[in-house]
């Protein structure tokens, strides 16, 4: 059947009812349409029209024309306490911006929202009226990544004034003892120092960059078979002398039987060595040992050590960016909190499996299964 063709106006005034008609419509589809919550109040702050996305990041299921803004939007400030909303309106001479305040949905999690107040007149002509309009948006995650960069950037800060002090220090000291008296011992062993600060730094620029790459996922992902004998020995070869150092035993465990392991070598590479040298780090006495053994389609690894162990309410948290334990074990070694975090990310991209089984003062194991990758 056709559609029923609208009914012809006959009066002007029809004419002009049906042409205010649709001009409404075409407003209202295009308020409709917009992907931020738009709230227009008149000059009692009640609401006189609202969208549907007004609905969703205002996390409630109707606004009735007429209700107060300050019952339909709750607004709290960093520290939680209530803000109202009816007075940044009335502070609002000419359009005002905020992205400083939250709000609180019914499942108890917390919003930030960008407010925009923007006084407005409302209608046409001298029988218009005075009145505001609020374009309103989730800006939750936006905002919890400029947390999560102001951290990184003062994390990272931190970590890099004290090699850099000590390395300007020692090389310093170096420079001075040369014109002084040239005591070559002394000379060397300020150069150590800064030796060992310019490498730490140096780690700490790999783990970032290598960090950077993951996140971005533009890291090579050539999979490739790697002989996990060869691959391990040269590990422990590697290893040994820094913990010779320290005065520990490197051990390693190879299943004879090992079959080649289809990964990404690069990957596999990156984990077990920040398995190692925090199995060193973190041991004052005792030993490291590295265990590799086939499991099924894949290989597993272990990398145990004597140390100081970590904490069970740590344990589930050394994976994250930036996370160091507060014991003073820990804080007496250098560290960014990154490395376990890298190694996660590169866990999920070789699809492995990380676990870590860990008591305090006695020990911690790490290890890691990676499948045959096809
Ligand atoms: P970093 O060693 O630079 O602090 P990581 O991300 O490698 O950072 O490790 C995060 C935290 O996990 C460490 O600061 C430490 O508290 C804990 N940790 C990691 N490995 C060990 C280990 N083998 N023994 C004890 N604690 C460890």
């Amino acid at each position: 059947m056709a559609d029923k063709k609208a009914k012809k106006p006959s009066t002007k005034a029809e004419k002009l009812e049906q042409q205010l008609q649709l001009e409404h419509q075409r407003f209202e589809s295009l308020v409709n349409s917009m992907a931020d919550g738009v709230v227009a109040i008149d000059e009692k702050y009640c609401v006189t029209l609202y969208n549907g996305a007004a609905l969703n990041v205002l996390d409630v299921n109707a606004i009735q024309k007429g209700d107060r803004i300050d019952d339909v939007m709750r607004l709290s400030n960093e520290s939680g306490d209530p803000v109202d909303i009816k007075r940044l309106i009335m502070d609002a001479k000419t359009q005002f911006i905020t992205r400083d305040y939250k709000i609180k949905y019914t499942d108890d999690s917390i919003v930030s929202l960008y407010i925009s107040i923007s006084p407005v007149h409302l209608g046409y002509g001298k029988k218009g009226e005075k009145g505001f309009v609020l374009i309103i948006r989730d800006i939750t995650r936006e905002k919890s990544l400029e947390e999560e960069r102001d951290e990184f950037i003062s994390v990272i800060s931190h970590e890099l004034r004290t090699p850099v002090a000590v390395t300007e220090g020692a090389v310093g000291n170096a420079l001075f003892i040369a014109e002084k008296t040239g005591d070559i011992d002394k000379i060397k062993e300020s150069l150590e120092t800064a030796h060992r600060q310019a490498k730490y730094l140096e780690d700490m620029i790999n783990d970032l960059s290598t960090l950077s790459r993951a996140e971005r996922g533009v890291l090579e992902r050539n999979v490739e078979d790697i002989n996990v004998h060869e691959f391990t020995e040269t590990l422990v070869h590697t290893y040994t002398p820094s913990a010779e150092e320290k005065g520990l035993k490197l051990h390693a465990d190879i299943d004879p039987g090992l079959e080649l392991l289809k990964s990404v070598k690069l990957y596999v590479q990156e984990i077990l060595q920040n398995y190692i040298t925090n199995a060193i780090k973190y041991t004052e006495e005792g030993s490291v040992t590295i265990i590799a053994k086939q499991r099924g389609d894949g290989v597993m690894f272990e990398v145990s050590d004597t140390g100081i162990g970590i904490s069970k309410s740590d344990q589930g948290r050394v994976f994250d960016k930036f996370f160091r334990s507060e014991d003073f074990h820990t804080r007496a070694q250098n560290g960014t909190g990154l490395g376990l975090h890298v190694t996660r990310k590169l866990a999920q991209l070789a699809e492995a499996k990380i676990d870590l089984e860990s008591e305090l003062g006695k020990g911690s194991t790490f290890s890691i299964f990676f499948p045959n990758l096809v």
